[in-house]
């Protein structure tokens, strides 16, 4: 199969809502909305560094467009439409259906259709860009949290970090344990909805990808504050629950992939419920720097720093 039958096969379907020309032109041709501003994203896999070699390709290919949504559902913003930039070492016909089926069922849940990319061989890598929409002025940024703002978190914290360390052979865990935990890892949920209904609440938005420590550290320098966060109050799922209490302090506060919504809003702003648990972990504070402390109030002393590719 040419790489021209292998977009036409896996990649190119009808063209979606608001798209003048899909995949087959030089460009994708997009219908902006009146009034409103494009929110661009993009974000790339690479085999051994954000996936292993043999992770189920539906799962591979739902997290690519996952980890771009939940930078959309960041700042609030309406998902438009991808392109997919890949490059593969070989033709694996099983492979790319079950890539093409996990992206497109999370595509097609969020009405975001592929509209173009790249396809070249070589070691495998995913790369998508993401567009979408917010009215001019509405688009949620990690700039605006005020001194006295509660600090918020959706859903649940430190799973896939805990699944990580199960692929590390690090931790063992019981099947259904391992089960979910995989699953948080493989096949996150970008909050999108939630990003949607925090526009005009939220003051402060950011999506957890490489620990919260860090990602909440981008909220308060772009807007120039502090905070405290109560570390016992980081919601977490039963199995990591379970495990020893250094390693559950890793995993909710250090641990990556989570894709979480973390906002702050003042304590009087009424939380949209868009059937995600939403949980307060702590409040802004002017004096600068990130305090971590128990449910006694107690400072913790963590150690701990988020995922960064060029650490030294
Ligand atoms: P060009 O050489 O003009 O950049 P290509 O030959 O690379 O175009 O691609 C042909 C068409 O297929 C373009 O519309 C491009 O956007 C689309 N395309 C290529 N790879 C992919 C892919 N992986 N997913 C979706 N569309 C793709
Ligand atoms: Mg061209």
């Amino acid at each position: 199969m040419g790489e021209f039958d292998l977009i036409r096969r896996y990649f190119q379907r009808p063209a979606g809502v608001g798209v003048e020309v899909g995949v087959g032109d030089d460009c994708a041709v997009l219908a902006p909305t009146p009034g409103a501003r494009w929110l661009v994203s993009s974000d790339m896999l690479v085999e051994g560094r954000h996936f292993l070699s043999t992770v189920d390709p539906a799962r591979l290919g739902h997290k690519a467009l996952a980890v771009n949504l939940s930078d959309l559902a960041a700042c609030g913003a309406t998902p438009r439409g991808f392109t997919l930039a890949l490059a593969l070492p070989r033709v694996d016909d099983a492979w790319l259906a079950g890539l093409s089926r996990g992206l497109f069922a999370l595509a097609d849940a969020h009405a975001c259709p592929l509209v173009g990319g790249d396809t070249t061989q070589g070691p495998l890598n995913l790369c998508i860009t993401v567009f979408g929409e917010a009215l001019a002025g509405q688009a949620l940024l990690r700039s605006g949290a005020r001194v006295g703002d509660d600090i918020w978190v959706s859903g649940r914290l430190g799973d896939a970090r805990l699944a990580l360390e199960v692929f590390r052979g690090a931790v063992a865990l019981a099947g259904d344990g391992f089960t979910q935990v995989r699953a948080a890892m493989e096949c996150p949920t970008p909050r999108v909805a939630l990003g949607q209904a925090l526009r005009g609440i939220a003051t402060a938005v950011i999506d957890v990808s490489d620990g919260l420590l860090g990602d909440l550290g981008h909220i308060l320098a772009a807007s120039g504050v502090g905070a405290r966060i109560d570390v016992d109050a980081l919601p977490r799922s039963a199995v990591l629950a379970a495990q020893a209490a250094g390693l559950q302090r890793v995993c909710v506060l250090a641990g990556g992939d989570d894709y979480e919504l973390v906002f702050t809003a003042p304590p009087q702003a009424r939380l949209p419920d868009v059937g995600v648990p939403l949980t307060r972990i702590g409040c802004i504070e002017a004096e600068p720097g990130l305090r971590v402390v128990d449910a006694h109030g107690a400072a913790v002393d963590h150690g701990l720093r988020s995922f960064d590719h060029f650490a030294s």
